[in-house]
């Protein structure tokens, strides 16, 4: 039986990983299907202290997997296809194999969040996308005009990515300001590539029936106007839905799926503890993240060593 499982390898769970790591814990870290988490989809991370630089948000989490691994964390590939907290110790069933432990730190953080219009679906892959970094230097975008929807920090973060690689990046934005921290949202709306849309959502991607995307039908949200804008890509960026579907039922949550916490990280579950996106729809930083999987792990050493047979 694990002392510690941790479900989760962004800055919050590979930051609870160390701790309970020098806790000397040995904590078993299940790395999911995007290890490292979001943050490795990031170019440079300019606000996680103590690079003054700027990081590569996967170099970032590659040295936060190194520190943790010294102390003695193990890290696992494993997916969690599902848990039971209904008793002790706890269960878990990884990539189809029995799990037990006697403490877990749920650190699942958030995926990206979909506009849920016609033709965004049926063209991923084909021109449409939720991430710049990963896939804003493919060929088919080259010399394009690109489309980026959103108003916040990820909105104006591949804006800016994509004007290396677009020929002119338009901003699409439901609102008439951004939501973006004042200085990424000065930055973009000051480069000459990028062009803001505003009052204008997304109705429809085109062209399913072409197999890729020729462009994006709008409407402004004042005049009712409805427009055609050509377009090789659509990138995606309005923000991110917990990825907390394994533990419902399980556990105590919001009606947006975040995970509710009681008193510090512990959940509504003895034993069960939470850090990082999943449970933080306020701060989504990578650094509040990572000292939320900090607390986690302080709790969870406590519980343990209050709970010792
Ligand atoms: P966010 O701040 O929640 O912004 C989401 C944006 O998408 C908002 O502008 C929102 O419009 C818009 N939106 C939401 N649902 C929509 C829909 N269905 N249709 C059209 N537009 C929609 O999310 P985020 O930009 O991903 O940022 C998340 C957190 O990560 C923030 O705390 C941010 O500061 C942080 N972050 C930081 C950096 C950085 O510092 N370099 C980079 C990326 C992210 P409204 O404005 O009208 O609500």
């Amino acid at each position: 039986m694990e002392k510690v499982v941790i479900i989760g390898s962004g800055p919050a769970g590979w930051t609870a990983a160390l701790y309970t790591a020098r806790a000397q814990l040995a904590p078993l870290v299940l790395m999911g299907q995007q290890p490292g988490g979001l943050l490795t989809t990031t170019s440079i991370v300019e606000n996680f202290p103590g690079f003054p630089d700027g990081v590569d948000g996967y170099e970032l989490m590659t040295r936060m997997q190194k520190q943790a691994e010294r102390f003695g964390a193990k890290a696992s590939f494993g997916v969690v296809d599902a848990v039971d907290f209904s008793q002790r110790p706890l269960k878990l069933v990884v990539d189809g194999e029995p799990v037990t432990a006697q403490t877990v730190i749920i650190a699942t953080g958030a995926g990206h969040k979909h506009l849920g219009v016609p033709g965004e679906h049926e063209l991923e892959n084909k021109g449409t996308t939720y991430c710049a970094t990963c896939d804003g230097a493919l060929p088919m975008f080259r010399n394009q005009p690109l489309v980026v929807v959103g108003g916040g920090d990820s909105a104006c973060e591949e804006a800016l990515y994509l004007t290396r690689f677009g020929a002119e990046i338009f901003l699409i934005h439901r609102r008439d300001s951004l939501r973006a921290s004042k200085i990424m949202a000065e930055r973009t709306l000051a480069h000459p590539k990028i062009k803001p849309v505003w009052d204008s959502v997304v109705t429809e991607v085109l062209d399913p029936s072409a197999g890729r995307v020729t462009g994006v039908k709008l409407r402004n949200l004042k005049s009712g106007a409805e427009t055609l804008l050509p377009c090789a890509g659509v990138f995606i960026a309005i923000g991110h839905v917990p990825n907390t579907k394994i533990f419902q039922g399980q556990i105590a949550m919001d009606e947006n799926g975040f995970i509710e916490r009681q008193t510090g990280a512990a959940t509504n579950v003895p034993g069960v503890f939470v850090a990082g996106d999943c449970s933080d729809h306020v701060y989504r930083q990578a650094v509040t993240a990572a000292g939320m999987g900090c607390a986690a792990a302080i709790d969870a050493e406590r519980f343990l060593a209050a709970n010792q047979a």
